[in-house]
């Protein structure tokens, strides 16, 4: 087999011109025009919890998370949002379901952004100048967030299901409703759990509007599932330039949700990419335990915050060659491996000092990428095809 194993310093050419959006500020984040495009996700925790509130976004923060979205489904939650977004070191938005005086809550509270769900409000409508009124005046965006399990009854009833016509229909109207006060810095969600209506409805939206879109598949599953229909959905969307902020949707802790969301972004180039552990997928050649050699080095390398490319090979047919293009590698034969630093053997170890060899190499690679001043990236695990 053959894998090209270039290296990882420049960036791809991208695969579309992005869409042409408005810019928005969430915070002290842009979402839409020329920003790149930002992952964020969603807290489990009881909103009204400030403490463990406060730890979960502390945690995202850590994995990469750039904007974070809180649940405010009672007055509990709605009086803790004062805090959480004082001390929340990213922008939080809160997510307003049924209630439009919460609204004006996390409008006062501080929150960067505010999510509302037009089949949701309830007497929504008639609030809108107030709502457009007291966000303009506050700086602060809305996300008209369109579920396909929550679209307006009276488009139901028009479509009979929640078609990519209706979602967008749904989210073009509340839109028109906060135009009508003059009020545009809005951004859009038209989310459903399957990948094929939500990549119709966004490419309908993302033709009729020039608002910045936030993708998301809803309720796209367990992480197996969910971060396949994810990475399948917003890569055929960001592939075409459409998208300005993402959020993958996993029935897993969130954390889960900002490492896949960030694969996804890095994987279409349009995120630096990280730390990069090309594998080969082993066959009847293979002279070591491949499977079990790369999990040790992306488990040891967890964490990891420069874009360093590790082969990890698993005969001398093909991998000495190979392991030579990347920064750093390992070619195994023969209960040993050659480990390479930027295409010169350095060292041949015996078979159990693979490990902690490359481990070794990379860190000390890494220190030298800091020092030169290296941008960050997260962590990557490309296995090689054959
Ligand atoms: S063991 Fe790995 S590197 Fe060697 S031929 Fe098989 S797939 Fe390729």
């Amino acid at each position: 087999m053959s894998v090209d194993l270039g290296m990882p310093a420049a960036p791809p050419r991208p695969l579309a011109r992005r869409r042409k959006s408005r810019q928005i500020m969430v915070g002290n984040v842009p979402v839409g025009g020329d920003a790149p495009v930002s992952v964020q996700s969603m807290t489990t925790t009881l909103t009204a919890d400030v403490n463990a509130t406060l730890q979960q976004i502390a945690e995202l923060t850590a994995s990469g998370c750039q904007i974070v979205r809180v649940a405010v489904p009672s007055a509990d939650d709605a009086e803790a949002l004062p805090i959480i977004a004082k001390k929340s070191q990213i922008p939080v938005i809160a997510d307003i379901h049924f209630q439009p005086k919460y609204v004006f809550a996390a409008i006062d509270a501080g929150c960067a952004a505010v999510r509302v769900n037009p089949g949701n409000i309830k007497k929504f409508d008639d609030k809108v100048g107030e709502i457009a009124k007291a966000a303009s005046d506050a700086g602060v965006p809305i996300r008209i967030g369109v579920n396909a399990g929550s679209l307006d009854k009276r488009l139901m009833e028009k479509y009979g299901k929640a078609t990519p016509e209706a979602l967008v229909e749904s989210a073009l109207w509340e839109c028109s409703l906060f135009e009508e006060h003059g009020f545009r810095d809005i951004k859009i969600s038209v989310k459903h759990n399957d990948p094929v209506v939500m990549i119709q409805a966004y490419r309908l939206l993302a033709e009729q509007c020039d608002y910045p879109l936030h993708l998301g598949v809803t309720e796209a599953g367990p992480a197996f599932q969910g971060t396949i229909k994810s990475a399948v959905a917003f890569g055929a969307l960001l592939a075409e330039g459409i998208g300005d902020t993402i959020r993958v949707s996993l029935s897993a802790p969130p954390v889960e949700e900002i490492k896949v969301g960030t694969q996804i972004l890095e994987s279409l180039g349009l995120r630096q990419r990280g730390l990069e552990i090309v594998s080969c997928p082993s066959c009847g050649r293979a002279q070591v335990d491949v499977y079990t050699l790369a999990e040790e080095v992306t488990a040891g390398l967890e964490g990891m915050d420069v874009p360093l490319r590790v082969a990890v090979m698993g005969c001398v047919v093909n991998g000495p060659g190979e392991a030579r293009e990347a920064d750093l590698g390992v070619a195994s034969g023969n209960g040993k491996g050659q480990i390479f630093v930027k295409g010169e053997v350095i060292k041949t170890v015996p078979e159990s000092k693979i490990v902690e060899t490359l481990i070794e190499e990379a860190m000390r690679i890494a220190e030298e990428m800091r020092d030169s001043g290296v941008a960050s990236g997260e962590p990557t695990v490309a296995v090689a095809g054959r």
